[in-house]
């Protein structure tokens, strides 16, 4: 023990994880490689996987024709051809009681697993073959080589690094966990812990360890998944009510007049659902409470011209709104769609982006600061420190998965926050809109606008490409115009920008010689995407050959035919959003899928996406099948990764801590009480500083 670093009498858990039996300070430096500092990130640091050998037995004691599962050594492998001309491999188990052959049939491959020394497990129905045991096809486990242990029960697995042995790390976490779980404070109030049945904090972190049965471990995770939900819904509750009941935000009334002047500007009847939204969104804004609503629908809905309407009534009060999109492109966009519609009104605007020259931008900022102008289009830019509004009253925010809580926390003003109206394409999962949209209301937009057509998708074998090429430059003879989404290569944007760049040159110069191409990446400059952009709007360009640039809000309704590539690397909800492009004229879509070499799992899913117009099943989808990943993770929004839960698949404890997180900071909304002590430091701790609770702190 080094007796240089104090111990923290109060709290063990805090303590240096080289307090514990078996560390010392070369071993502490392995563990702070895998993250563990203290005596208590051991203890949270649960197992990545576990080993089942609960009803492991000797291989002198198997019995015919019941599965059972046998652990040894293997002594040989070896791989024969039948007289009938079938491959059969053998792999040969001993574990000093008796031998057991595992056979699989016309399985080459399987060879590949095993390696003489190694350790496994068989598990299947063993049969009496020659005078030995013999099971065809077992399910195999490999187990670490080192054993100090009996292999019999649970084994915990942990991650490991280079120099810290799967027996070592072990019985560091056997020790850690043998002294210290009794110091973990329980979080859960003894109420609702009794209303669910749950186990205790130290019995649950201990069953993850030292595990009797999958059974247990499933058990004790479900609590501590629970508490970590606790936890996140409890900080999300609390956020809430803090906006609600102590911030302060404009009061913008609708009325007759200002309504009838706002819809002069639509050429067209808005639909129901966008006249339901926007009365949901006219009752938030005449309160003096901040609205934080999101507004969710399918590509192509209408949402823009929602949110236009909530920009209006927010200068028709003498207040200024602002309009941040995700990117460049889309917030020229955003300023077009504007454009055109205050075209005869004097609402005074400006395009804020990250291309302006810096006097440019310093003029701009001074009108924005001197309230010289009523609406504010932009991206990323209108966030920085500089950027400081006269009189603020809304904030439209497009796209918000790539906006966190604390991008909203920019705009916050002295003493008057602004109305928040947070707008996405990309259709959230109950589950999600849950968590990371906690504290948000939801408007839905369903129903499409009139005349739309739906898409026709299909997956396109790689045999007909040459055929799929003729029909495309058949029908932009025709006058229609067409994408070529070229796929997110891993890694970096250049990688990327190389890849389109070289399918354009071969689009070009090969298949599709003749017609006019155009060329859009991230690469590009402002300039360089506007020009080509505007040119394929005007019909210059019959063809654009785009990453995945192209993917939210850009609308050229003349663009009806689509072609992705490898579209077996693209999420279900992004593939959804690309084909949104091509669903905004009068004539129906057509969506090509490319995946040549994709694995049966991914054409199954691509299969899905061909019959799914729905854009929440394809969500939902992509949820369960690739985690939260990109556009929802916890950690997107700021808010920190999830140590065991997952949202999708644990769906049901979720909901029971929302509802829980809820009620409790409803009959509780300080965590004052002496039984809430423990749950309120451990969110202060987790999200105090994300979710800007310090009001409760
Ligand atoms: P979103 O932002 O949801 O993708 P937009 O607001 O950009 O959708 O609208 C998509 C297209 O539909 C635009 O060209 C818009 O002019 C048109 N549109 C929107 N609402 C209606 C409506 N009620 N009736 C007819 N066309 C509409
Ligand atoms: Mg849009």
């Amino acid at each position: 023990m080094n007796s240089s670093v104090a111990s923290n009498r109060d709290n063990p858990l805090r303590d240096s994880a080289q307090y514990v039996k078996g560390v010392g300070p070369a071993r502490f430096e392995l563990l702070r490689r895998l993250g563990i500092e203290t005596i208590g990130d051991l203890l949270f640091n649960f197992p990545r996987a576990y080993e089942d050998l609960t009803d492991c037995r000797r291989i002198a004691d198997l019995t015919a024709d019941v599965v059972q599962t046998v652990a040894g050594e293997v002594v040989e492998i070896e791989g024969r051809t039948t007289r009938t001309g079938k491959q059969v491999l053998s792999v040969v188990l001993s574990d000093g009681s008796g031998v057991v052959e595992g056979v699989w049939f016309n399985q080459p491959f399987m060879a590949r697993r095993f390696r003489y020394g190694m350790r496994v497990a068989f598990s299947g129905k063993p049969r009496r073959q020659n005078g030995y045991w013999q099971i065809a096809n077992p399910r195999v486990q490999l187990l670490d080589s080192d054993y100090e242990d009996d292999p019999r029960g649970v084994l915990p697995v942990y991650s490991l690094t280079e120099g810290l042995h799967a027996d070592q790390m072990r019985r560091i976490q056997r020790f850690a966990v043998e002294t210290y779980v009794q110091f973990v404070p329980e979080i859960l109030p003894e109420e609702l812990r009794r209303r669910h049945g749950f186990l205790d904090a130290p019995t649950a972190i201990r069953t993850m360890h030292l595990p009797e049965s999958m059974a247990a471990v499933e058990q004790a995770r479900r609590r501590l998944v629970y508490e970590e939900f606790l936890i996140l819904q409890v900080g999300l509750a609390l956020r809430r009510r803090d906006v609600r009941d102590i911030r302060k935000a404009p009061r913008f009334p609708i009325t007759r007049t200002i309504d009838e002047r706002i819809r002069r500007l639509f050429p067209f009847q808005l639909t129901r659902d966008q006249n339901r939204a926007i009365v949901q969104i006219c009752r938030d804004m005449a309160s003096d409470k901040p609205m934080q609503r999101l507004l969710q629908a399918d590509v192509g809905a209408g949402k823009t011209a929602v949110a236009v309407y909530a920009l209006l009534l927010t200068v028709a009060h003498g207040y200024q709104a602002a309009l941040m999109a995700p990117t460049e492109v889309l917030a020229r966009q955003h300023w077009r769609t504007l454009s055109h519609y205050l075209a005869h009104s004097r609402v005074r605007r400006l395009l804020l982006t990250g291309g302006l020259k810096p006097r440019e931008r310093k003029a701009a900022l001074g009108e924005i600061r001197m309230g010289q102008v009523d609406l504010v289009v932009g991206t990323q830019a209108l966030i920085q420190e500089d950027v400081e509004f006269a009189k603020l009253g809304l904030v439209v925010i497009d796209e918000q998965h790539r906006f966190g809580v604390a991008q909203r926390e920019r705009f916050r003003r002295l003493g008057e926050d602004p109305h928040y109206l947070v707008m996405t394409a990309t259709p959230i999962p109950r589950t999600v809109a849950l968590t990371v949209f906690g504290d948000l209301d939801v408007s839905v937009i369903k129903e499409m606008p009139p005349g739309r057509l739906p898409v026709v998708t299909r997956l396109v074998p790689e045999e007909k490409r040459a055929k799929l090429w003729e029909y495309l430059v058949k029908q932009v003879g025709k006058g229609r115009q067409a994408y070529i989404v070229c796929p997110l290569v891993e890694g970096t944007e250049g990688q990327d920008a190389k890849a389109a760049e070289q399918t354009y040159e071969e689009l070009r110069t090969g298949p599709l010689q003749g017609l006019r191409l155009g060329l859009l990446h991230g690469r590009m400059d402002d300039q360089a995407k506007d020009a080509v952009m505007n040119r394929f709007r005007a019909g210059e360009v019959q063809v654009l050959v785009t990453t995945t640039v192209v993917e939210v809000g850009v609308d050229v309704p003349n663009a009806t035919l689509m072609v992705i590539e490898q579209a077996d690397r693209f999420g279900l909800s992004q593939l959804h959003q690309l084909r949104g492009r091509i669903s905004r004229g009068t004539v129906a879509g057509e969506c090509y899928l490319f995946a040549h070499g994709a694995s049966e799992e991914a054409r199954a899913r691509l299969k899905l996406f061909v019959r799914t117009r729905d854009g929440f099943a394809l969500a939902e989808a992509d949820a369960q099948q690739r985690g939260l990943g990109e556009f929802f993770g916890t950690r997107q929004h700021g808010l920190g990764e999830l140590r065991l839960g997952n949202i999708v698949r644990d769906a049901d404890l979720l909901q029971m801590a929302r509802e829980d997180a809820f009620a409790l900071v409803s009959a509780d909304p300080g965590l004052a009480q002496p039984q809430h002590q423990a749950l309120r430091r451990a969110v202060l701790e987790r999200y105090g500083q994300t979710l800007e609770l310090a009001e409760i702190g």
